[in-house]
């Protein structure tokens, strides 16, 4: 799917902001009138291709503690974008966290090209870090290609690093890169042993406790429970029916049809949690032991743990924005998130923590579907660009592969090949 809308959402409660005028109320009983009372912990929130509409389309269905809290009781920066492209998700989540733009914080996708080498690069790609936690090559990440500070660096260079800072998300990009170059640790999913992982770059060895959760193995316990429908199947009126032809089948499966057999489809990559809603769920037990084991909030100083919800992207990229798979994974996440502010009311105290929310980009609807509707639509067809481009190129400068790749709206060339001309 080509996704092609920018979007950016900002939600806030807190006791100390209390309007959109940025209202900072003196720390009562201070002497000191220049000093203001802060959040104990600042929950960052990116929800991986969540189209700002959701908040409405599916609302009828969310409870009060989840979006619609964040609504009722804060506010929402209804226009809001941060300009940049390709909105895929490293550079997505980079901007929300940096307020900047690919040409300066460095995140030009995520997979961009260096010019320096014309080599590929991955957006958190380290080889000079080694994963812990794992013997696979997942955990060789960093924010290493991160060019500007992130506002999680931002707050530890005001506290002189007291604050503690921890990423998490299932995405390595989703955990490494809005957590910045200071954090205590990031951690992310491994497939190949469905652990939670993290890179010598922030630890040698991954605490007890993340251990001690791995050891669990609810992977495993989610993959056994399928996916079916939270309600029945007939009530997912914001949807086309169930069986059709814009969605995208799971390895093994004859049609894209509930219930998903994660069961049945699971040969030993625990990466198929990925696209079903137990991945979001997976995301909220990790963060809930982020937040007991690491005292979050708990300090002298502001705490900040970011998180990002990645399988509304795993499922929006498979089966579109007008699944029942989508409005499903949405109607979870809802709970998921009011289970997590319940949690914060009771472990960081109500009042006491600010949340955001936001996206780190959108996605756009199956262009065969808008077609069938008499919609104007098409695909981008890049591989066929970057020979077209070659060979006009070749025409003009008698030059075979001037262009060495095309993607992410991103023209590179070969400027080895170039100079030496
Ligand atoms: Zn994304």
């Amino acid at each position: 799917m080509k996704i092609v809308r920018i979007l950016i959402l900002l939600v806030l409660f807190s006791p100390f902001y209390s309007s959109a005028q940025k209202v900072i109320k003196p720390v009562l009983g201070n002497n000191f009138n220049n000093v203001t009372a802060r959040p104990k912990l600042v929950v960052g929130i990116v929800v991986d291709q969540m189209r700002w509409g959701y908040l409405y389309r599916y609302a009828n269905r969310y409870g009060l503690g989840g979006f619609n809290r964040l609504l009722n009781e804060g506010f929402t920066c209804e226009n809001t974008h941060i300009p940049y492209v390709p909105t895929v998700t490293a550079a997505g989540h980079t901007g929300i966290y940096t307020g900047s733009v690919p040409a300066i914080h460095g995140i030009a996708s995520n997979n961009f090209i260096i010019q320096a080498t014309g080599k590929s690069m991955y957006c958190t790609g380290d080889s000079t870090v080694k994963t812990v936690g794992g013997s696979s090559k997942a955990g060789e990440m960093s924010p290493a290609n991160l060019l500007s500070t992130t506002i999680t660096d931002e707050l530890k260079l005001a506290t002189n690093f007291q604050s503690k800072v921890i990423g998490t998300a299932l995405k390595d990009r989703g955990g490494i890169l809005p957590a910045g170059h200071t954090a205590n640790a990031a951690y992310w999913f491994d497939d190949a042993s469905g652990n939670w992982i993290s890179s010598t770059y922030y630890m040698n060895a991954l605490p007890t406790w993340v251990n001690d959760f791995n050891s669990q193995k609810l992977p495993e316990k989610y993959i056994k429970q399928d996916w079916n429908t939270l309600y029945p199947i007939e009530t997912y009126s914001q949807s086309t029916a169930d069986d059709n032809l814009y969605e995208g089948k799971l390895s093994g499966e004859k049609a894209p049809v509930f219930p998903h057999y994660l069961s049945k489809m699971f040969k030993g990559n625990f990466g198929i949690i990925r696209t079903s809603p137990y991945g979001n769920q997976l995301t909220l037990d990790f963060a809930k032991e982020v937040l007991k084991n690491e005292q979050m909030g708990k300090g002298s100083s502001t705490d900040f743990l970011t998180l990002s919800f990645s399988s509304t992207d795993y499922v929006g990229h498979k089966y579109g924005v007008n699944a029942i798979e989508t409005e499903d994974v949405y109607l979870r996440l809802d709970k998921n998130l009011a289970d997590l502010f319940d949690t914060l009311d009771v472990t960081v105290g109500k009042g006491q923590y600010t949340v955001f929310l936001s996206a780190d980009h959108g996605a756009a609807h199956n262009p065969t579907f808008l077609k069938d509707r008499k919609i104007p639509s098409g695909l981008w067809p890049t591989s066929s660009i970057l020979k077209d481009l070659n060979l006009a190129l070749e025409n003009e400068f008698k030059q075979a592969r001037i262009v060495l790749s095309f993607g992410s709206y991103q023209v590179s060339f070969n400027n080895k090949l170039i100079e030496n001309q």
